[in-house]
């Protein structure tokens, strides 16, 4: 009884089982693919943090050489505005005064001539000639800014043409004694200096490094450009203070041109800062193929997890479909198609428990074919089975609710388990069946039933046999009463025989 019990609840975990195996297939999937992308991701932001690095150090060195050549030309001209206050200077021949003023690092490769020019803006002085030409710079930036601000220092101009050659201009006051405007001395820094200074890097042709004045104008550029030389960045949206501060970073597309690049700004801090930038395919390049491969190798595993896992959930389903029916098949009698007797021991167990439990009536039907043996004598064994097939549909017709059990008892004896059902309602059913089948062997078949009824609600110490004997009982009276009739068991008498 308890391994049929067994058998029934068995095909629940298969389908568990199946489940199960999907749901961790899924989970591990994700799981795994998470930590991928995990990693991933921290490689890519491992690359970022390395160009970052590369770029900011070529930046702050760019710019630290930069800004030492700019100290040593300021110390010329320094030196210059100091000696023009001298008192001898107007006196000494030309090329002494050529000797007090200007030292060699002004005769430096890519280093302009220094000129000095009055008050009014006329070139007074030139360190490459004793005799100047004619000259008026009093139009000039780096001349009127001085005029008009004398605290200014230092002035470094927009690139310009000066002297035939694209450069910076570098200016200085010259102020008397009491801060008076004695004029200007100027010099100039060649763009042939960035250039060789760029062509010494090893760079790719689409990094680019942008030098800049902190007020944003574009002093110099590589790739170089005439068109965006002296450019201002100010009113542009992009590479502000706030998103591209001393040593900082910015990713994407720049001011110039249109490729998304990651730009590092210089960490220094003099007068002209440096901004290299790196496109990021090239900054991601070696990530984005290990990303493809490893992404490509993971999503064939995904697949191929996924596609076993449902592969063996079908085969679980197939297999528990399988035993189902087995099941099915070893529950059902195989002539009548109702349950078995194995089937039917096994629900009145459970059934009668309930009952106990829930202090309930349960009814049994104890249904036997009149005089079958004389019937299968006259015509034949297979025309019994045929009536006894008609007389377990006639008994399905009239058992519908969903606790009853209709099954093949033995030979031509069936019996139908009524839970919750008293005595009057099992009687009713008895004789439905009992009618249907008169019916129908009326129609021609010639067989009736007999039927025995008990009704009783389970008590401690007792087991459902009482009910089956009880039943059986009531079917001998039936018999014994003429047959084709159903007959209640005398309960009272049923507790003397418990
Ligand atoms: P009663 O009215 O007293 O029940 O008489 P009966 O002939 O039906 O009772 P009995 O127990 O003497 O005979 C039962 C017969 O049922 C014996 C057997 O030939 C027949 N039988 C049992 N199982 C099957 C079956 O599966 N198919 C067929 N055709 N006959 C069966
Ligand atoms: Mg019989
Ligand atoms: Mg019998």
């Amino acid at each position: 009884m308890l391994s049929g019990w067994r058998e029934v609840t068995a095909r629940r975990p298969w389908r568990i089982s199946a489940k199960l195996l999907i749901i961790s297939s899924v989970v591990t999937v994700i799981g795994f693919s998470a930590v991928c992308v995990n990693v991933m991701l921290d490689m890519r932001r491992g690359e970022e943090a390395l160009a970052r690095q590369t770029l900011e150090n070529l930046a702050t060195t760019i710019e630290a050489d930069i800004s030492r050549n700019i100290e040593i030309y300021d110390l010329s001209l320094k030196a210059v505005t100091s000696n023009m206050l001298l008192p001898e200077i107007a006196s000494v021949s030309k090329p002494v005064r050529h000797l007090i003023l200007f030292d060699h690092a002004t005769t430096a490769r890519h280093f302009g001539a220094i000129q000095v020019f009055d008050a009014d803006g006329r070139l007074t002085i030139d360190a490459s000639t004793l005799d100047p030409l004619l000259e008026n710079r009093a139009e000039e930036d780096y001349f009127k800014v001085h005029r008009d601000n004398p605290g200014i220092g230092l002035f470094i101009s927009r690139p310009m043409l000066f002297r035939g050659a694209y450069s910076i201009v570098l200016s200085r006051r010259i102020s008397d004694t009491d801060g008076g405007f004695m004029g200007v001395v100027a010099g100039s820094i060649r763009f042939s200096y960035f250039h060789e200074l760029f062509e010494r890097l090893s760079l790719d042709p689409e990094d680019t490094i942008t030098v800049l004045k902190r007020d944003r104008t574009i002093m110099m550029r590589r790739p170089f450009d005439l068109d965006i030389i002296g450019k201002n960045l100010g009113d542009q949206p992009v590479w502000k203070s706030d998103n591209l501060k001393v040593g900082g970073s910015f990713a994407g597309q720049g001011p110039i041109d249109g490729t998304p690049r990651l730009y590092v700004r210089s960490s220094g801090t003099s007068p002209l800062f440096v901004v290299a930038g790196k496109p990021l395919s090239s900054v991601f390049a070696l990530w984005q193929r290990e990303a493809l491969r490893i992404g490509a190798v993971i999503l064939v595993l995904a697949l191929f997890v996924l596609g076993s896992a449902i592969l063996l959930a079908r085969e679980i389903g197939r297999r528990a479909d399988a035993e189902s029916k087995l099941e099915e098949m070893a529950t059902t009698d195989a002539l009548t198609g109702l349950r078995n007797r194995r089937k039917f021991d096994h629900v009145i167990d459970i059934e009668w428990r309930r009952a106990m439990r829930q202090k309930t009536q349960i009814a049994l039907l104890m249904i036997d074919a009149d005089h079958f043996k004389a019937y299968n004598d006259t015509f034949g064994h297979q025309a019994g089975d045929q009536v006894l097939v008609g007389i377990a549909i006639c008994i399905s017709d009239s058992v519908r609710r969903a606790g009853d059990c209709a099954a093949r008892y033995g030979g031509e004896e069936f019996a139908v388990l009524l839970p919750n059902t008293s005595v009057t309602e099992a009687f009713e059913v008895a004789e439905m069946i009992r009618g249907k089948v008169q019916g129908w062997s009326d129609d021609g078949a010639g067989s009736t039933v007999s039927c025995g009824i008990a009704s009783l609600v389970p008590t401690a110490g007792l087991d459902w046999t009482v009910l089956v004997a009880a039943a059986d009982k009531a079917l001998y009276a039936a018999k014994a009463g003429g047959r084709n009739q159903s007959v209640v068991a005398n309960l009272p008498r049923l507790s003397l025989v418990a």
